[in-house]
């Protein structure tokens, strides 16, 4: 596949290409350019072209254009499901969620965004009229990770468009095929250089985007480490830097649970993507009094979760995305059985598939805070358990950790509700329903895991920057002037 910029498919300025493989099967797929600091000053370019036009269409339009984004995905529906499958590993089920959750957003941020244009403010004198515009920032940087390619790609696309702003999309090198597919296939409508594609690496692509003075917004979902070092890049030349970081999110599950509802809504929330979401709960902290039973019970349950190609109906668990990060899983669990650690079951690679990033899904106890699995991000296929004895304890560990994505609590016990809403520190509380969101309900970290937060009205406010007009409309001489 090309790249798109200014409104056409272009090959890179390089002529080399990155290849791009199906993680359960490692064949090839495709090859997109490798993208160049040059390419991508083009695309900046024409992003920067068609800022003053497009900013200037009234957000009705905009509307317009969203939901046709919108319809046209819906139409290809089937066939971005199928790609996203095979370049990304989950299985179809997932996928299907990613689209529709893709389609939906850029209907959401179609209608909330056709009433926005600021709010009119008191006066402090009768002769005077103030107001605040909301005004987009001109050329976005979306820089999107491979683990939701469309899903957070379109939690900034579709509100930076209705805002206002022209984008450059530099999707993850590992996983750029459905995003180059979804602009061609819903995307041409809009006027050239209002939606551009830079296929390419994040030390050429990315750090042209970040460092080029006509870039004025990085909406970035990555590693935490990719977002230090892209803040110390950006924060001199003063952008506006939305980030969505890293998690190490907790799970507190109280006595009072059903074991059955407790053991599939745990593994559900660290399993799915094979354990790679920001969002996954990789550290889960039960009471005492059912952690034998439930360890036991979510041991059996898992090892019983069907692996195999995201395609194959039945499939619980895909393959991870590649090799390299699969070795960091399994370093990461002889760490802590070297430390201590029993793996009651799965960490292996399954003999059964020949090819593929397979890793049975790990259940670990005997873990504590000193080993990296309870620190560092795993985003893998692992569930390490530790038992607390009363809710003091269980969440001061729910908040030893540098990160602050998501937290869930399993439990009836409003008391216990209340409480771990108040103190836990984290942007995103679950209780009973791990990892669901909703549109209209901000999404993004504390601590560590970020600056800023997708959907919602936060979530389309972060894509405007503010003006406040003072405005004296009879002009006269004031009494505060000189001489004083
Ligand atoms: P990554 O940080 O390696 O890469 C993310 C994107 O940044 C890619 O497009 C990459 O090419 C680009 N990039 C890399 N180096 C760059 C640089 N120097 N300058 C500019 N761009 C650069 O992350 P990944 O492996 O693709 O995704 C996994 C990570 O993303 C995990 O840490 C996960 O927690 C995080 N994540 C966070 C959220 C969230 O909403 N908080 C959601 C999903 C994933």
């Amino acid at each position: 596949m090309k790249m798109w910029v200014n409104g056409r498919w272009v090959d890179s300025a390089s002529n080399q290409v990155i290849e791009v493989i199906d993680p359960a099967t490692e064949e090839i797929l495709d090859e997109v350019p490798h993208g160049t600091e040059e390419d991508t000053h083009q695309a900046i370019a024409a992003a920067n072209a068609a800022f003053p036009k497009w900013r200037r269409i009234p957000a009705s339009e905009r509307a317009v254009a969203l939901h046709q984004t919108a319809a046209k995905v819906r139409e290809h529906h089937d066939e971005l499901v199928e790609l996203l499958t095979k370049e990304e590993g989950k299985p179809v089920p997932e996928n299907d969620e990613e689209l529709w959750w893709t389609e939906e957003t850029f209907d959401y941020y179609a209608e909330l965004a056709r009433h926005e244009r600021g709010t009119v403010i008191p006066p402090g004198d009768p002769a005077q009229f103030n107001f605040v515009l909301k005004e987009p920032w001109g050329v976005v940087a979306c820089i999107v990770p491979w683990n939701y390619p469309l899903l957070l790609l379109v939690w900034k696309l579709a509100p930076a468009l209705a805002a206002g702003n022209t984008v450059i999309i530099k999707p993850s090198k590992l996983t750029p095929l459905t995003t180059l597919r979804l602009v061609e296939v819903a995307c041409d409508h809009f006027p050239p250089g209002v939606v551009n594609v830079v296929t390419g690496t994040g030390s050429d692509v990315g750090e042209a985007l970040v460092t080029h003075p006509d870039v004025r917004m990085i909406a970035f979902t990555g590693s935490t480490d990719v977002g230090k070092r892209i803040a110390s890049l950006a924060a001199p030349m003063m952008k506006k830097m939305h980030l969505e970081l890293g998690g190490k999110d907790p799970m507190v599950i109280a006595p009072d649970v059903d074991i059955d509802v407790a053991v599939s809504g745990l593994a559900y929330a660290a399993l799915i993507n094979t354990g790679q979401v920001c969002t996954s709960t990789e550290r889960a902290y039960v009471h005492e009094s059912i952690f034998s039973q439930l360890s036991e019970h979510l041991a059996d349950y898992v090892s019983k979760l069907r692996l195999g190609n995201g395609l194959d109906e039945g499939t619980d668990i895909g393959p991870m995305i590649r090799n390299s990060f699969r070795e960091a899983v399994e370093s990461q669990i002889a760490d802590a059985v070297s430390a201590g650690a029993k793996v009651l079951t799965g960490g292996d690679r399954p003999a059964e598939f020949k090819h593929g990033f397979f890793l049975r899904p790990a259940v670990l106890v005997d873990v504590d805070h000193s080993m990296h699995i309870m620190r560092e991000e795993t985003f893998g296929p692992v569930i390490p358990l530790m038992p607390y004895r009363d809710f003091d304890e269980a969440i001061q560990l729910a908040n030893d950790s540098e990160y602050g994505l998501g937290a869930s609590l399993m439990t009836h016990d409003a008391k216990l509700v209340k409480r771990f809403f108040e103190e836990v520190q984290a942007g995103t509380i679950w209780i009973n329903d791990p990892l669901t969101d909703n549109f209209a309900g901000p999404f993004g970290g504390m601590k560590m895991s970020g600056i800023g937060r997708e959907l919602g009205q936060e979530g389309y406010d972060e894509f405007c920057q503010v003006k406040h007009i003072h405005w004296d409309i009879e002009g006269g001489m004031k009494e505060y002037w000189y001489p004083y």
